[in-house]
C-alpha cells in the first residue's frame, strides 16, 4: 500500500470512469477517503453497496466540501451546471480535474466558476469500454493507457505534479498538451471513428430489415467490432459531438474525401491503389501494437478481458 496522495477525493458522477478510478485508488490506498455524488438515488446506493465511496451526498455542493481533489466525471453537457453549483464550496488549495472527452468546451464551461486559490487541471483518460454506470468500473481500466492533461501557463506546478503522481499510481501514462490540439487529435482517433461505427450499424440495421437479419447472424466479422463501439453511451456521445463540432466536421470532411478516392478506385478496378492504401493502414495497426496500445491477439484480445472485468 502507498501513502495516500490525496486525503479526500470527491467523485462527481459515479459511472464507468469514476468507479474505475475509485477501484484503482482503493487497490493501492491512494486516497484517504472517497466521497461521491451522482444524479440518481439508485447510482448513489450502488456506489455505497459496491464500496467505491465511503459516503455519498445528494448534492455535488455537499460532496466537494473538504475535498483536496474533486473529479468531474459527468457527461460533458452537465459540466457547466455542476461547476456553478460546486464553485462556492471548493476548499482553498484543492485541485479540480475533469475526465471529459472534449477539452475546450469543458474548460469554457468550468473555468469561470473556479475560485482564486483552487487549481483547475483539465484531463481526459484515453480508456473506456462500451459499458456505463458504477458497476462497469474496474481497477485496471487505466493500466498502461494514456491520460492527457491540458494545463495552461498559469497552472500551479506542484498541483500538476501531485495529480500526475495519482494518475501514474493508478497505472496511467500521463502526457500534457494544448486543449485545442487535444480536441483535434481526439476527433481523429476516437470521435469520428465512433460516428462512423454508429453510421455503419445504422446502415446494417436498415439492411437487416430486408435480409431477414443476416447482418446479425453473420456478424462475427469486422462488423461485430462496429456494433461494440456503437453500443457506447448515447448521452456521452451526443455531448461529444455537440461540443467538439468543429474538429469532428473537419475530420469528417477529410474522411469523406478519402472515401470518394477509394470508391473511385473500386469503380475503376484500380487494384494497385487499393493495395497500396491498405498496406499503409496495416502499418498503422502494427505501430499501435508496438506502442503497447492494443494486443495482436485475434479478435483484438478484448472479448474475455473487457467482458469479465466490466461485469465484475
Ligand atoms: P457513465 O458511466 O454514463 O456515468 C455518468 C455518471 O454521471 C453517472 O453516475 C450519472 O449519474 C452522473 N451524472 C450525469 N449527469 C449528472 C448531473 N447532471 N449531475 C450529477 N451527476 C450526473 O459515464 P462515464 O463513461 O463514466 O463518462 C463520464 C465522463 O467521462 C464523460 O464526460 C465522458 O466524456 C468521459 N469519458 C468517458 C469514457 C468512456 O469510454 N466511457 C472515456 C473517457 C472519458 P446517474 O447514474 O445517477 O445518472
Amino acid at each position: 500500500m502507498s501513502a495516500p496522495i490525496y486525503n479526500r477525493v470527491a467523485l462527481i458522477g459515479l459511472g464507468l470512469i469514476a468507479s474505475s478510478m475509485a477501484h484503482a485508488m482503493r487497490a493501492d490506498g491512494l486516497a484517504g477517503e472517497i466521497v461521491g455524488h451522482a444524479k440518481s438515488d439508485e447510482t448513489r446506493k450502488v456506489a455505497l453497496q459496491i464500496g467505491i465511496c465511503d459516503r455519498v451526498y445528494a448534492t455535488a455542493a455537499e460532496a466537494v466540501q473538504g475535498a483536496d481533489l474533486v473529479v468531474l466525471a459527468v457527461p460533458v453537457g452537465a459540466m457547466a451546471a455542476i461547476a456553478a453549483e460546486i464553485g462556492p464550496h471548493l476548499a482553498p488549495g484543492c485541485t479540480v480535474t475533469d475526465v471529459g472527452s472534449v477539452k475546450q468546451a469543458v474548460i469554457a464551461a468550468v473555468a469561470p466558476f473556479i475560485p482564486q486559490g483552487v487549481h483547475f487541471i483539465p484531463g481526459h483518460p484515453m480508456a473506456g469500454t462500451e459499458y456505463s454506470g458504477p458497476r462497469a468500473g474496474f481497477a485496471t481500466l487505466y493500466k498502461n493507457r494514456w491520460w492527457l492533461l491540458t494545463p495552461d501557463e498559469a497552472t500551479d506546478a506542484e498541483a500538476l505534479a501531485r495529480l500526475r503522481s495519482l494518475l501514474q499510481a493508478m497505472g496511467a501514462k500521463v502526457d500534457t498538451m494544448d486543449a485545442a490540439h487535444h480536441d483535434l487529435v481526439l476527433a481523429v482517433v476516437s470521435h469520428t471513428p465512433h460516428l462512423i461505427a454508429y453510421t455503419m450499424v445504422g446502415v446494417a440495421d436498415h439492411l437487416a430489415q430486408v435480409s431477414n437479419s443476416e447482418v446479425i447472424q453473420y456478424s462475427a466479422t469486422g462488423f461485430r467490432d462496429f456494433t461494440r463501439i456503437a453500443a457506447s453511451d448515447p448521452t456521452m456521445w451526443r455531448d461529444v459531438f455537440l461540443t467538439n463540432k468543429e474538429a469532428v466536421l473537419d475530420i469528417l470532411g477529410r474522411f469523406t474525401e478519402e472515401l470518394f478516392v477509394l470508391q473511385r478506385a473500386i469503380r475503376m478496378g484500380d487494384g494497385d491503389q487499393l493495395f497500396d492504401y491498405f498496406t499503409r493502414t496495416r502499418a498503422i495497426r502494427r505501430g499501435i501494437i508496438e506502442a503497447g496500445q492494443d494486443t495482436s491477439a485475434p479478435d483484438f484480445g478484448r472479448v474475455p478481458a473487457v467482458a469479465v472485468d466490466a461485469k465484475a
